[in-house]
């Protein structure tokens, strides 16, 4: 595999950005390994600087679930832009979109449009605290809910502890109004929830999460989360950044039945654009800004080439048995992963819903933080290598989803399983 110009253009941009990325998981850096330039992607396939061509299950962290540059949505953003790329007042097209995420979306009666997954839990996170008067939020060890400071916080040693900020800059008083609890496991959120009585604004989950690897939640987690919540007056947040249209058109809270209070959403409602929401029950969104006294606000918000290539994709995600076909593909690449490491004899524990998965490089069980810590990264990294080499393009850690898109071809899912087994070999 050459990789020359990826080299020295990672040379270069290190002397001009930070790190060489604009976002750090680009770096590689824990795969030990430059990252790849890249200058096209088309379908299921993106090319590097070198003219390199791999399959990509990366999709642009999630919102790729069509493949790249589907001419749909490519045809509707460039009939857009020569309409006009920012107005800062509203458009038609917000109101369309937000009418296709409340219809999808069970627990969205209202919903309001950002630039990222980021804003949308900040912005969410400030409103629960508005509604309910309350400070503290509690979150799960291993989710990720973007960088606002509130939710750069994971457990501190032991079970139930006040917050640790996991990144310089993040005050210790902000920290503290985080607890953190173990995903799937109820015990720990009663715990804290009853050692914080009546100071809990609200509890945010991934409902599926996806960025500790992909790890569903357990039987009755959910159900669970949402008992308390209701019992606690606690306001039940749904992070469905990722999960939200890709593990079925209405998320999680449709595969699973459980409906949060609010929701917040991205990725895929962009189709490739840069855009986020965040949406709930009408008695708590009216609360914001200008209807209500919680602010938020935003130039680019509702953006119209976003908004329009999230309406373009959304459109192509109802049509008759999309859904389906992308559960028969992803169930039979990550089941050919799996047997690939097993007819290796190399132990991987296999995880997926829908099309996210993950090939955890452990014997034992994933199901939260602690479990996941104790994969084999060193191994993740050679299969990273050598399924690189052969033309994969997966993300750089294991501690990552791995996205199927409607373009990956039978062609596409067998090439990968042969891949797998070359590298599983090879560890
Ligand atoms: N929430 C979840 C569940 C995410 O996966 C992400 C991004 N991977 C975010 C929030 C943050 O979104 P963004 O990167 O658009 O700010």
């Amino acid at each position: 595999m050459q990789n020359g110009r990826s080299v020295q253009m990672f040379q270069q941009a290190q002397q001009s950005i930070p790190g060489g990325v604009n976002s750090p998981v680009r770096a590689f850096k824990s795969v030990g390994f430059d990252p790849l330039f890249i200058k096209k992607a088309n379908g299921s396939l993106i090319y590097d600087e070198d003219g390199n061509e791999y399959i990509d299950y990366v999709g642009s962290w999630g919102p790729m679930i069509l493949g790249h540059c589907h001419p749909d949505v490519v045809a509707a953003v460039q009939a857009a832009v020569a309409s006009g790329s920012s107005f800062g007042a509203p458009t038609g097209l917000e109101i369309t979109l937000a009418e296709m995420v409340i219809q999808a979306v069970p627990s969205i009666e209202m919903v309001r449009m950002v630039s990222s997954g980021t804003e949308a839990t900040m912005s969410a996170i400030r409103l629960a605290r508005g509604y309910t008067g309350r400070d503290k939020i509690l979150k799960f060890a291993g989710c990720y809910h973007g960088h606002a400071d509130a939710l750069l916080v994971k457990a501190g040693s032991g079970a139930a502890t006040f917050g640790v900020p996991d990144s310089p800059g993040v005050p210790q008083d902000f920290a503290k109004l985080t607890l953190t609890a173990t995903f799937n496991d109820l015990e720990s959120v009663r715990t804290l929830v009853a050692d914080n009585r009546g100071e809990v604004a609200c509890i945010i989950v991934e409902p599926v999460a996806g960025n500790m690897g992909t790890v569903p939640p357990r039987e009755g987690f959910l159900e669970g989360l949402r008992d308390l919540c209701t019992n606690e007056g606690i306001v039940l947040i749904f992070d469905e950044v990722m999960s939200g249209f890709r593990v079925a058109y209405g998320g999680a809270q449709e595969v699973y039945g459980v409906t949060p209070d609010m929701t917040t959403l991205g990725k895929i409602i962009g189709g490739g654009l840069p855009v986020g929401a965040f949406g709930g029950k009408r008695e708590i969104m009216q609360l914001l800004s200008p209807s209500g006294g919680v602010y938020q606000a935003g130039t680019l918000s509702g953006n119209p080439l976003a908004m329009t290539a999230g309406i373009a994709t959304l459109r192509l995600l109802q049509q008759e048995g999309f859904y389906q076909k992308l559960e028969e593909k992803s169930a039979c690449l990550s089941a050919g992963i799996a047997q690939a490491a097993k007819d290796a004899g190399y132990p991987i524990y296999s995880t997926r819903v829908g099309s996210m998965f993950c090939a955890f490089f452990t014997g034992g069980e994933v199901r939260d933080w602690p479990t996941a810590a104790q994969c084999d990264t060193k191994a993740f990294a050679t299969y990273f290598r050598v399924m690189l080499e052969e033309g994969i393009y997966l993300a750089p850690s294991q501690f990552e989803t791995a996205f199927v898109s409607a373009a990956h071809s039978d062609r596409d899912l067998d090439r990968t399983i042969a891949a797998a087994r070359k590298a599983f070999k090879a560890l």
